[in-house]
């Protein structure tokens, strides 16, 4: 069996910038990348440098001279050529990828049960949390409570059901974040980002 190569955050292609074209609300970026890209044009990366981090979708990429060019959906003038953004594909959290790729992050392992659920409306729409989770803005607890109504976590990688019938999940402390028993074996114990194409 061939081993399994972990996939690091520094094993993501890197964008290296030559030329910043600011406009009003966005910015176009050019520069060249230190590996190939998988994903198609239009796709969506995080753009990480350090705690700057930046959401832009691929206008231009020439998989012979490597050329990147990247719409970075906020005007922002911090950006200076010669800075180098890790390039990690948007589909999963930013949060989420950086909690799992630390391995001195903790996850706590959960035999889930539902638990009580307290209703609240929101642009005149019905919906529930957990019973002692903190109402965001706009959300008007009814005071109904829903027994049991807690029922089930999803797996933030695979979106598997966490629930009566498939109890073991794993979270980190604060509740952010959720992985399926696969996932965790497979990616939250080793910090493995694989699941993650370039
Ligand atoms: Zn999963």
């Amino acid at each position: 069996m061939a081993e399994h190569k972990i996939k690091r955050v520094s094993d993501f292609p890197q964008l290296t910038v030559t030329d910043i074209q600011p406009n009003d609300d966005y910015v176009i970026l050019t520069g060249g990348l230190s590996k190939e890209l998988s994903a198609p044009l239009g796709t969506r990366y995080w753009l990480i440098n350090g705690t700057d981090i930046y959401l832009g979708d691929t206008l231009e990429y020439n998989r012979d001279t490597g050329k990147f060019k990247v719409h970075i959906l906020e005007d922002d003038n911090a950006i200076l050529p010669g800075h180098a953004f890790t390039c990690t594909n948007s589909y999963w959290n930013w949060n989420f990828i950086e909690y799992l790729a630390d391995t001195t992050n903790a996850w706590i392992k959960i035999d889930f049960k539902a638990s009580d659920a307290q209703e609240f409306m929101q642009n005149g729409v019905r919906g529930w949390c957990q019973v002692g989770g903190k109402l965001r803005e706009g959300q008007v607890a009814t005071g109904k409570i829903i027994k049991d109504g807690w029922d089930h976590e999803n797996c933030d990688l695979c979106e598997e059901r966490i629930d009566k019938n498939n109890p073991v999940g794993y979270r980190d402390p604060k509740d952010w974040f959720w992985l399926c028993a696969e996932c965790y074996d497979k990616y939250g114990r080793t910090g493995d980002l694989s699941f993650i194409p370039d």
